[in-house]
């Protein structure tokens, strides 16, 4: 089963509106036009329309950070997946450490939101990850189970093939700590199997699984040709055209 490899840049909240346009461009000059892996890019909510009009016309594709789980309604501060839709984002990441960490989502939450994507045909990047005490209480298995798990239930077998999977530990997250190829696999591997079990081995070998957490040009290669490692969710490096374009071109040399 051939995956396409995917690299995804999770701008966080960085990049004023002109500055997410000329990194586009960038973006588009370097990689618009290559179709051996797919791209997406994750600006800021205030940076998407800009950044949707940059890409138009490649292959580069547009996903949001987060969004809430109904398409309208009283929730100041808060952006629906249809608002998305209607600026051609394809992708949404969901339960981003971040998210779960500083604004208390829950697994509960979390998995809310990936149906309502799902419903407005945006795939969901869903992020799950140990924390270090977790890693060192030897609960890496177990967490990741339950934050799998619980945020697709209710994902149709039928749907199940569009999602996307981010395995993200948190203490590799900004730290510059990278897990190594066999912790990574290990868990890439241990996700495929619950997906299996979840949806059947057809639509799980579909699913692509991403690593996330201090992915750089100097480390992807060896982890981008790990069987279960299907791309990277890359936020630091995702910032700077060279470096996500050196990224880009090991998932390509990678698959
Ligand atoms: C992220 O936040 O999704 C991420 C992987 O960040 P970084 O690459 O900076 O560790």
């Amino acid at each position: 089963m051939i995956r396409k490899k995917l690299i995804a840049g999770n701008w966080k909240m960085n990049k004023t509106s002109a500055d997410a346009v000329s990194l586009a461009r960038e973006l588009v000059s370097a990689i618009g036009s290559q179709s051996d892996v797919e791209v997406v890019i994750c600006p800021p909510f205030t940076s998407l329309e800009g950044a949707a009009k940059a890409i138009d016309g490649s292959l580069i594709k547009l996903g949001a950070q987060n969004m809430h789980f109904e398409a309208s309604g009283a929730f100041t501060g808060e952006v629906s997946a249809p608002m998305l839709r209607a600026l051609f984002a394809t992708h949404v990441i969901l339960g981003h450490s971040e998210r779960r960490a500083l604004f208390g989502e829950s697994d509960e939450l979390v998995n809310r939101k990936v149906l309502a994507a799902l419903k407005n045909q945006l795939r969901p990047i869903l992020c799950v990850g140990e924390s270090l005490a977790e890693r060192e209480a030897g609960s890496t298995l177990k967490v990741v189970q339950a934050q799998t798990e619980r945020g697709l239930e209710g994902v149709s077998r039928e749907l199940a093939p569009t999602l996307v999977i981010a395995y993200e530990p948190v203490w590799a997250i900004g730290t510059g700590k990278v897990a190594t190829t066999e912790q990574a696999q290990e868990v890439h591997a241990f996700i495929r199997g619950l997906l299996t079990k979840l949806f059947g081995d057809p639509a799980a070998q579909k699913v692509r699984i991403l690593y996330g957490g201090s992915m750089k040009p100097a480390n992807a290669p060896e982890l981008l040709a790990q069987k279960d490692i299907d791309g990277g969710l890359i936020g630091g490096a995702s910032l700077e055209a060279r470096s996500f374009v050196e990224l880009v071109k090991a998932a390509a040399a990678a698959s």
